[in-house]
């Protein structure tokens, strides 16, 4: 039997972005509001996987095993706070690569489906860039715009972009509860949901 699955963004989500990266360990703050929006998301029955753009690998500004270490202790963190996190996908490419696993490309999504054996079109993105809710919704992914992180300014992006049908929230939190409570949030052709 296949599956949805909840797809989170880290920077801007479960984490502060940083224009300039993560560098180090001291330089992840996890969000206040993280802990327990993955402790509901935790009771959501679906596997949790994050999904992250991490191109200061390609860039040769840090390291594969370093960016898969801090994906371990923030992984260590989460459960240790009562929440779970089942798989980390990331991209390690420059976007000079044209790789197909940046995102706006779907790549890591597809992977995630194939490897996991995940149904996409039942399953949900959090993300705080435009980037994210195009390559959610290429492969039918219910997208979630989170206004922390990058996703104040893109939220008003995202709004000249009427093709794209993501609902907007204030945080993990929030997305949280709406992917709890979902009943019509899954994408049908012409349907949008916007709570801007
Ligand atoms: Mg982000
Ligand atoms: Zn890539």
């Amino acid at each position: 039997m296949t599956t949805g699955a909840i797809f989170l963004d880290r920077d801007g989500v479960l984490i502060e972005d940083r224009a300039d990266y993560v560098k180090s360990w001291d330089e992840v703050h996890i969000f206040p509001h993280t802990f327990a929006a993955m402790r509901k998301l935790a009771t959501a029955g679906l596997p949790i996987i994050m999904i992250t753009n991490q191109s200061a690998v390609g860039r040769g500004i840090i390291t594969s095993a370093f960016v898969e270490e801090i994906h371990r202790r923030l992984v260590e963190e989460i459960e240790a706070n009562g929440g779970r996190v089942d798989a980390v996908y990331y991209c390690p490419h420059h976007p000079q690569e044209e790789c197909d696993c940046r995102k706006p490309q779907p790549g890591m999504l597809k992977q995630a489906a194939r490897e996991l054996g995940l149904e996409l079109s039942a399953s949900y993105l959090v993300g705080d860039a435009v980037t994210d809710i195009e390559a959610a919704q290429a492969v039918g992914v219910q997208g979630f715009l989170v206004r922390t992180g990058r996703g104040e300014a893109q939220s008003r992006l995202l709004a000249l972009r009427p093709d794209l049908g993501a609902a907007v929230t204030a945080d993990l939190d929030a997305a949280a509860d709406c992917i709890l409570t979902d009943s019509g949030y899954l994408l049908l052709p012409e349907s949008k949901i916007r709570s801007v």
